[in-house]
């Protein structure tokens, strides 16, 4: 089922989360010049879905899009996004080395990993992993013409390869799933959630958007992750 886009700021939109198929929420921020999305989404469906939503609200189509880290979910539609892909370097290596693993091994043990991921894949969709167009380390800033944003790295309890985006003038910033623990347990290394609390405490936005849940606060966030 096809869902619209939540206007969240001036130039901030979310297509939103869908907890059957394990699709995250999918950013759009729009520049005077570019337009930049945050992750890519779960398959070919998930990004045309995206891409009919932007249609549909007269938003042209990314220019560039920015991952928040490798996981599948947030990542395999890779192939299919309209413009450039921008990831952390070990984002990078993760998905060259998994995509190594399916070419290897097949993709029976990928979508054995998780019912969302056999549903998203359901009827043969065939799983395609590419890397990224562009690496960074550490901290990227992209002037999309009268909106600025700063993509940069952070340690989480979730993988190893977490990137923040941050939309200062706009008060967002995207975490991914860094407040999450590691699939798939879900467990969450203390010392790493601790890191990450005082890493959230520290930056200035009003709204945090999460891979899979409704935009939340600061405190919402901390909050979560204190209870470990
Ligand atoms: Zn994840």
């Amino acid at each position: 089922m096809n869902q619209s886009l939540i206007h969240l700021t001036d130039r901030v939109w979310v297509y939103p989360y869908e907890e059957t198929r394990d699709r995250p929420n999918l950013g759009y921020v729009r520049g005077d010049r570019l337009c930049l999305a945050v992750d890519a989404g779960h398959s070919d469906a998930h990004i045309a879905e995206f891409h009919d939503a932007l249609k549909a609200a007269g938003l042209p189509l990314p220019d560039i899009t920015v991952l928040t880290h490798w996981h599948w979910d947030h990542t395999f539609a890779m192939h299919k996004v309209h413009g450039l892909t921008l990831a952390n370097g070990r984002t990078d290596r993760h998905l060259r080395d998994f995509r190594e693993k399916v070419e290897r091994e097949g993709v029976e043990a990928f979508l054995a990993m998780d019912e969302s991921i056999r549903r998203e894949y359901a009827g043969n969709r065939p799983v395609v992993i590419v890397s990224a167009d562009v690496a960074f380390s550490g901290a990227i800033d992209i002037d999309l013409g009268g909106c600025r944003v700063r993509a940069f790295e952070v340690e989480t309890p979730h993988t190893d390869d977490a990137t923040f985006v941050l939309i200062p003038d706009e008060g967002v910033l995207f975490i991914g799933d860094a407040n999450s623990g590691v699939f798939p347990t879900w467990k969450r290394d203390p010392s790493l959630a601790k890191k990450l609390t005082g890493t959230i405490a520290d930056l200035d936005a009003r709204i945090f958007v999460e891979g899979h849940w409704t935009p939340t606060t600061k405190e919402d966030i901390i909050r979560d992750l204190l209870e470990g």
